[in-house]
């Protein structure tokens, strides 16, 4: 199995369940290093040594939802909530254009009324004004209706990322017990396919009750969906959530190993979307974000929060630059992605080739 294994990955040839069971769970380091280094190959080849950078403005910890695993869950009293004042939003974002960010991430909490659907709106569209329409805007607003998408795309977001959290329908229920019809959420990723977005998703990995089959599941749930763009990450513990009780064998080197061995089986599936190193890579180990690229990922999103409002959205222990302003933060992560031997592609939006692929096949 080990030979037949390497000759595919020296070969980029297609890889089987069987094979992928194998790579996620091998103890063996000439194939986990095989896997890393075929990976890092097919990002060269389909996405090239260039990292985008997605400033990330978590803009209110206000949620209207429970999921068992998140530290800014509705039944976490122990936080003081915010919502970033609309100047301050904007503010944030002008400083991006003129750091030469090209793309932003609009995160919060999750939020279905009136007010905060209105708010989101005239945010994008100051965004869009103060800016001359040079940021391309990704949300991160969590499930909404149709026409929420619709609006928020017409008043100028361009890409949204909605986590399926995991394909596995029974391990969602028992993490969402607020709301747990796995079947909508796969539904609003078609919704914002339909609107026109670039649409991502994302799983968390290594949560307790999910099994090595359920990760290969996500990886072909990702490609049958046909998705742009990966933001996906390790689980990681918040002490005062429901599920941290549940939480007998955790050992974070292994959800570190996890996570950037699911980046680079991703980056062999599905070869030409975007792949983030997330945060929370960073949280397990000081140069996490560093191996998310050197195993396939190419997108990085530097923290353009004012540190102010940092300590409100925490979704899981040991969050890394809490105290990290937006300067630092960008000179930290260009020094960090220049020492892996690639370059931030500052001034470029970045949208992933696949998106490019699939829209100018159909003419959009
Ligand atoms: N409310 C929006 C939503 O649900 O999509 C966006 C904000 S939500 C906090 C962003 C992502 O954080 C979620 O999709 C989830 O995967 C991730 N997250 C929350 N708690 C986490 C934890 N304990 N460990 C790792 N990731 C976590």
């Amino acid at each position: 199995m080990k030979e037949l294994l390497l000759i595919k990955l020296k070969n980029h040839d297609e890889l089987d369940r069987d094979d992928m069971r194998f790579l996620l769970e091998t103890g063996d380091q000439d194939l986990r290093n095989a896997l890393m280094e075929s990976a890092y190959r097919m990002k060269k080849k389909h996405v090239g040594v260039s990292v985008y950078f997605r400033g990330i403005i978590e803009f209110s910890n206000q949620c209207s939802r429970d999921c068992s695993y998140c530290g800014i869950r509705r039944s976490n009293e122990d936080i003081k909530r915010f919502r970033i004042p609309m100047d301050e939003i904007v503010e944030a974002a002008v400083w991006a254009h003129e750091s030469d960010y090209a793309s932003i991430l609009l995160q919060s909490g999750e939020r279905r009324d009136s007010d905060s659907i209105n708010f989101v709106e005239t945010a994008l569209k100051n965004i869009w004004q103060a800016t001359n329409g040079a940021l391309r805007v990704t949300l991160s607003l969590g499930d909404q209706t149709e026409e929420t998408y619709r609006r928020w795309h017409e008043a100028g977001a361009a890409r949204y990322l909605l986590r399926i959290e995991t394909s596995n329908a029974d391990l969602f229920s028992k993490l969402h017990p607020d709301d747990p019809d796995h079947a909508q959420r796969k539904q609003s990723l078609v919704f914002l396919r339909n609107t026109g977005y670039q649409v991502g998703t994302g799983v968390m990995i290594g949560l307790p009750g999910q099994t090595t089959d359920d990760l290969i599941d996500d990886i072909c749930f990702f490609r049958k969906m046909d998705i742009d763009m990966i933001g996906m990450g390790p689980y990681l513990v918040h002490s005062d959530t429901p599920l941290a009780a549940e939480v007998f064998d955790y050992h974070p080197e292994h959800q570190l190993e996890l996570g950037l061995r699911m980046i680079a089986l991703t980056r062999l599936f599905l070869k030409d979307v975007n792949i983030a190193a997330t945060t929370a890579l960073q949280a397990l180990a000081h140069d996490g974000r560093e191996q998310g690229i050197m195993a396939g990922a190419n997108v990085i999103m530097p923290n353009l929060t004012d540190v102010r409002y940092r300590e409100g959205y925490q979704l899981y222990d040991g969050k890394p630059c809490m105290d990290e302003n937006a300067t630092q933060c960008r000179g930290c992560l260009t020094d960090r992605v220049n020492s892996t031997g690639e370059n931030i592609a500052f001034g470029e939006w970045g949208d992933a080739p696949h998106y490019v692929k699939r829209t100018q096949a159909v003419g959009v």
